[in-house]
């Protein structure tokens, strides 16, 4: 397997852990609108809207960067071995996830960074693996950078009794053990890295979310992570999901991610669109639509 991509000098490798395949548009979007839906699909179907099921097809991977020697992993996945019981497709996973990172010729060794758009189950998972009986860093020689907003309101979240088992179990075997292994950089507001990439507050699907966006050579790549989980929410922008933390704010973080990419030309690289993965927004009379492809 080779990179699939490039932001101007910066190559772009997609390392694909396992996809979300049970989720219906209608369970997924509180807006659902099945009306509205039917003027889409048209492109939006077979590859990212099944009209028979209803099911919209969420694959989960990791975007890795090759910036000059350095390599950067950008979100990580469900990970190997989780004790997820809610979640069956996420749970005690057996993925050839770092199979497919050796194959893009990088061992865990070789990973520099680490960033999470989120701190959610399906983008930290890789950031640890099991070794005899304990979770440990996954990347032994990465920093891992996280927002200290998402931080702190992710621990809050697995502390509180009254929240679903899962978000405890996913603290503490994949973002605790970074923590404590001395791994982790905390930031607040902007942080800048390499020269060409900035990681920048973008709340709405999760209190702390970042979007990374990704400047060489004139060319504007964003990592956008959960802000759009399928591209039926381009022209559907408001349709938040039924995980976000704040609706409202979701959606309006969604418009300005879309008219930001409309307005800089920028390549929107999500975290869970199928093939080809990416696309440039364009807007006409006010609407919205992608065109795929690098
Ligand atoms: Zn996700």
């Amino acid at each position: 397997m080779a990179m699939i991509g490039s932001v101007g000098n910066v190559e772009i490798g997609r390392i694909f852990d396992s996809s979300l395949l049970g989720f219906t548009a209608q369970s997924w979007f509180p807006l659902f609108d099945r009306e509205a839906l039917r003027a889409h699909e048209h492109w939006l179907c077979p590859d990212h809207f099944d009209p028979e099921t209803g099911r919209i097809p969420m694959p989960v991977h990791s975007w890795l960067l090759r910036v000059g020697g350095r390599n950067v992993l950008i979100d990580t996945c469900m990970g190997n071995d989780k004790e997820r019981p809610q979640f069956p497709e996420m749970h005690r996973l057996q993925n050839r996830y770092l199979d497919r990172l050796a194959a893009v010729g990088l061992a865990p060794a070789d990973i520099d960074y680490v960033l999470c758009t989120h701190l959610h189950v399906d983008h930290v998972g890789w950031n640890t693996c099991l070794e005899n009986g304990r979770w440990v860093p996954t990347f032994p020689n990465a920093r891992y950078i996280f927002s200290k907003v998402e931080y702190e309101a992710t621990k809050a979240e697995a502390l509180d009794p009254a929240k679903p088992a899962y978000l405890r179990a996913t603290f503490e075997d994949s973002i605790h053990p970074v923590i404590e292994a001395g791994k982790v950089e905390l930031y607040d507001g902007t942080y800048e890295l390499l020269d060409c990439i900035t990681l920048r507050p973008a709340p709405g699907h999760s209190e702390g979310h970042v979007r990374i966006e990704l400047r060489s050579q004139d060319n504007l790549g964003i990592f956008c992570g959960d802000m759009v989980h399928s591209p039926l929410q381009i022209p559907l922008w408001e349709w938040s999901s039924v995980v976000c933390w704040d609706k409202a704010m979701s959606a309006k973080a969604r418009h300005e991610l879309l008219q930001y990419c409309v307005n800089e030309n920028a390549l929107l690289i999500p975290g869970h669109f199928e093939a080809p993965h990416v696309g440039r927004i364009r807007e006409k009379q006010g609407k919205f639509s992608i065109d795929f492809g690098w």
